[in-house]
């Protein structure tokens, strides 16, 4: 559990009020050190022993592991609650896809091709899954090593290796290591062996125990050896020990603050369900329910979409809408005869209403005023959507500079804000009260656009 300032102004020297860490007490100091507004270093009086306590006890319950290197790093862990309603979740659970050296040369090449590819454009994000997961399974070394090095020449993602072989594991792991690749699993039949391995070229590990309870001496030796980037599975083989397992270390992690198991997760739908339904409802519930990686046998368009829109929207932070920069976009290729509307800056009404626009074939300028993401008229109730601010808005985005005409067309949900709107521009613009839904725009759009130019 996290330390209070109180607590922390106990192990403080009390040099009140010398003020060398910047802050005018040391209380004041310690407040700010709880709450991660500075460092431990920032006093000069700490002895180094006080100051590697104070780092320890300031750690966040859970360790953040990275896999992988430059612009395709996946970071897990470092959730800082259970329920995603007491804060946020952090960093989205890394979706791999398992590939077995005893499959065709064909089917490799397709789910190497799936795993580079297959993504999807959503309110302006880009989905896809996160990494390969090479999995030894055809006792031949050689084929194995084959794989690793076919991926890794052909893409530039991390990945996970999964071998029981150490030597083989080890071998791939020479191949890839500038990658930062998962190496699993570590046991406690070979941590002895593997330990030293592992600190040649240091890389994130991931450790299995045959329960929960297993992991926790394995942990203990991992961070006596100076190896803190472990990924847990508990080793639950089952949809419902799974659950129980996840929920578990994530509650003994955060609820009581025990270090050993202070570490991301995997999960392994893969290995829990045969049938590509079943194993893409396990992976769902594991968005859910706690996993730092996630390993699919395989996915499709349909299976990966809604995974990655479900995992999308529980780790995105409930505390801040989701919205879009204040400015006027351009949809298609417009012209200072193309029609201008304005909208507020929830992502989702701007997707709506640039995807409408697009729809119709009519290029548009689609001025987007910032409401604090809300809908227009969440916006319009709450006062931040009102025909003065608007009006400010429209002066200062400067589509003005863009339009020979002055035709202002708004939303139908906020038709109330017209007169205070054409006061707010000086009635230079002309106000147009548009459709109340996207849906209405594909009728009155393009014969606004028509007339507009006529
Ligand atoms: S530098 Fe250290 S001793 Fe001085 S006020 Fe800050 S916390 Fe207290």
């Amino acid at each position: 559990m996290p330390i209070s300032g109180s607590a922390i102004v106990k192990m403080l020297p009390g040099k009140r009020p010398c003020k060398e860490c910047g802050f005018p007490t040391c209380f004041a100091f310690a407040m700010k050190l709880a709450s991660g507004g500075t460092t431990v270093d920032k006093c000069p009086y700490l002895s180094e022993e006080t100051k590697a306590k104070l780092v320890d006890l300031l750690a966040p319950p859970m360790k953040l592991v990275t896999i992988g290197s430059g612009e395709n790093k996946l970071k897990i862990g470092n959730e800082e609650v259970v329920y995603r309603h007491e804060k946020t979740y952090c960093h989205p659970p890394g979706i791999a896809l398992l590939i077995s050296d005893k499959e065709s040369e064909t089917e490799i090449d397709e789910k190497i091709k799936k795993i580079k590819e297959m993504q999807f454009l959503w309110i302006g994000l880009t989905l896809k899954a996160d990494l390969p997961a090479l999995y030894f399974e055809s006792g031949d070394k050689g084929k194995f090593l084959a794989l690793v090095k076919k991926v890794y020449q052909s893409t530039d993602m991390g990945m996970i290796l999964i071998s029981e072989d150490m030597d083989a594991l080890f071998s791939a792991r020479d191949i890839c290591a500038d990658r930062q690749p998962l190496l699993y699993p570590i046991t406690k039949e070979n941590v002895e062996t593997a330990i030293p391995k592992i600190k040649e070229k240091p890389t994130p590990v991931g450790i299995r125990g045959g329960d929960v309870e297993e992991l926790v001496p394995l942990t203990l030796k991992l961070k006596e050896a100076g190896i803190e980037d472990v990924v847990l599975d508990p080793g639950s083989r089952n949809l419902m020990e799974a659950i129980r397992d996840q929920t578990f270390i994530r509650r003994a992690t955060i609820k009581q603050g025990f270090r050993p198991l202070g570490y991301p997760t995997a999960a392994f739908p893969c290995f829990i369900a045969k049938d590509g339904l079943k194993e893409a409802m396990a992976a769902s519930v594991f968005v859910n329910k706690f996993a730092g990686i996630i390993v699919l046998s395989d996915f499709s368009q349909h299976s990966l979409l809604p995974l990655l829109i479900q995992r999308l929207n529980i780790y995105t932070d409930p505390r801040f809408p989701m919205a879009v920069e204040e400015k006027y976009y351009e949809v298609l290729e417009p012209d200072e005869y193309s029609p201008v509307l304005v909208t507020s800056n929830w992502a989702l009404t701007y997707f709506l209403v640039s995807s409408a626009v697009e729809a119709t074939k009519v290029a548009a300028y689609v001025c987007v005023k910032d409401a604090e993401g809300l809908g227009v008229l969440t916006a319009w109730a709450a006062g931040k959507f009102g025909g003065d601010s608007v009006g400010a808005f429209i002066k200062k985005c400067g589509v003005a500079d863009r339009v020979k005409h002055r035709k202002l067309i708004i939303p139908g949900k906020a038709a109330r804000i017209k007169g205070e709107l054409e006061d707010a521009l000086n009635l230079e613009w002309e106000i147009i009260v548009g459709p109340k839904e996207t849906t209405g725009l594909g009728k009155f759009f393009p014969e606004f656009a028509k007339k507009l130019r006529e």
